[in-house]
């Protein structure tokens, strides 16, 4: 006989763990599937920004981010073709600080709490489609467990798949960058109490990418770069390709002089800017990169995914106490999430695609560098604290940066 719960969650990631954690404080039963054993690595920077260190805060983990290990940072270097900009982390409401901690203990952790709180968490079973009833309505899910056919069923399922993609083409969002990085050992930087992001001539001549180092608690770091799709198109190059000429910039390779790496370089995808994504149907939510909530300008994810899980757990309570899994109650989900993120997320989308390549903007970084307020504000960008339209807000930089641009 199949086994029954209130609500299956696909994906035991941030978004997944979240979804399952909150879910069941609200009373529900989760199951909560994952078709790898934990803990287990994701290939990620490791970068945890404010925003997203106050999810981890919000689900009983803010004394585990400090402790020594873990890289805590409290600024930004950014290091352009002509300019250098430094900023503190912008003073928003999520606190001064963010981290980076190795995913396979931040999602161990998450995945811990979920499972404190009373998730019953299945490893090694991949979800292979959705179960539907005649009349068309989700039922749950067909998986593989132990090379055996298996059925689990509930009235909802939350999709928190990453990229995998197993609810369909008709909620599949497109993955529209790609990135790659690899652990170092004794990276011989300056400032190590900053994420450091490279924006170099290499990968945004003919589209947009970055660079980055940023450093653990404990003499690592993450170094690695990502850029789009698109880019990839453009060029015919590959992305292990821009990897290694970033590794060979001679700002980053004369801090890697005396660094030996750890473990191979190691790439994933990413779903952006909440592009192409289906949210919800009947009986389906999706979150986290499912959903195509990485952000389109830093390449930042985890606090999303937490957050889309937050806001899933509360709709998936809301669905059973009406006993309504249908479009018109889930729709709630993917109206929140839009009120929530929309602004920032589609409008870095539109500056990363339709500009044909991130060196044209060369000219605002500078004119951002001798502008605190402007400066300010492009960090916000980034961090998704704000969209990057509100540059508009400094005319004259604006100004400046146009002008350049014409003459150059
Ligand atoms: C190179 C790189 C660097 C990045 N750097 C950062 C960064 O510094 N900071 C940041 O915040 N974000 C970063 N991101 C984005 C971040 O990694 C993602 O946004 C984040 O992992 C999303 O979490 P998730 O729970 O949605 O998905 P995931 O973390 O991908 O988890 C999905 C889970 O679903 C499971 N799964 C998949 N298919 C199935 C199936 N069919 N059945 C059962 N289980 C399944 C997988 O095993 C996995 O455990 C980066 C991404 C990349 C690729």
């Amino acid at each position: 006989m199949a086994e029954r719960a209130d609500v299956i969650v696909v994906g035991a990631g941030p978004g997944g763990s979240a979804t399952a954690y909150y879910a069941t404080r609200a009373g529900l039963s989760v199951l909560l599937l994952d078709r790898q054993s934990f803990p287990r690595d994701k290939t990620c920077g490791d970068g945890l920004m404010p925003h997203a260190s106050e999810e981890l805060t919000l689900m009983g983990l803010g004394d585990w981010l400090d402790e020594p290990a873990h890289g805590k940072f409290s600024g930004f270097s950014l290091y352009t073709q002509t300019s250098y900009l430094r900023q503190k982390v912008p003073p928003t409401l999520h606190g001064p600080h963010g981290y980076v901690i190795p995913r396979e203990e931040t999602d161990a952790r998450l995945l811990g709490r979920a499972e404190e709180a009373g998730a019953d968490f299945r490893s090694g079973v991949r979800a292979t489609k959705l179960l539907r009833s005649s009349a068309g309505n989700v039922t749950g899910v067909e998986a593989i467990a132990d090379g055996e056919k298996v059925r689990y069923e509930a009235p909802l399922v939350v999709a928190a798949d990453g990229v995998g993609g197993f609810a369909g083409e008709g909620m599949k969002a497109r993955q529209n960058s790609v990135a790659r990085r690899q652990y170092f050992r004794n990276v011989s930087g300056p400032n190590k109490e900053d994420l450091h992001i490279f924006i170099t001539k290499d990968m945004n001549e003919r589209g947009a990418g970055y660079g980055w180092v940023f450093y653990f608690g404990d003499g690592r770091a993450n170094v690695g770069a990502g850029v789009s799709t698109k880019t990839l198109d453009r060029t015919g190059r590959n992305l292990k390709d821009y990897f290694d000429r970033f590794l060979e910039e001679p700002e980053l390779a004369s801090w890697l002089e005396g660094a030996e790496p750890e473990g191979p370089a190691k790439s994933w995808s990413l779903k952006m800017g909440m592009w192409g994504a289906k949210r919800h149907v009947q009986g389906l939510m999706s979150v986290g990169d499912a959903a195509s909530m990485i952000h389109p300008i830093s390449g930042e994810g985890v606090g999303y995914a937490i957050e889309s899980g937050r806001l899933a757990a509360a709709w998936a309570h809301e669905a059973h106490s009406r006993g309504d899994y249908s479009t018109r109650v889930l729709r709630g989900y993917a109206t929140q999430l839009r009120q929530k993120r929309a602004k920032e997320h589609l409008s870095g989308y539109a500056l990363t695609n339709l500009v044909p390549n991130l060196q044209m903007i060369e000219p605002l970084f500078k004119a951002c560098e001798q502008d605190p307020g402007a400066r300010l504000t492009l960090i916000e960008g980034f961090t998704g604290d704000t969209p990057v339209y509100s540059l508009l807000k400094h005319p004259r930089s604006l100004g400046r940066a146009v002008k350049a641009a014409l003459k150059s």
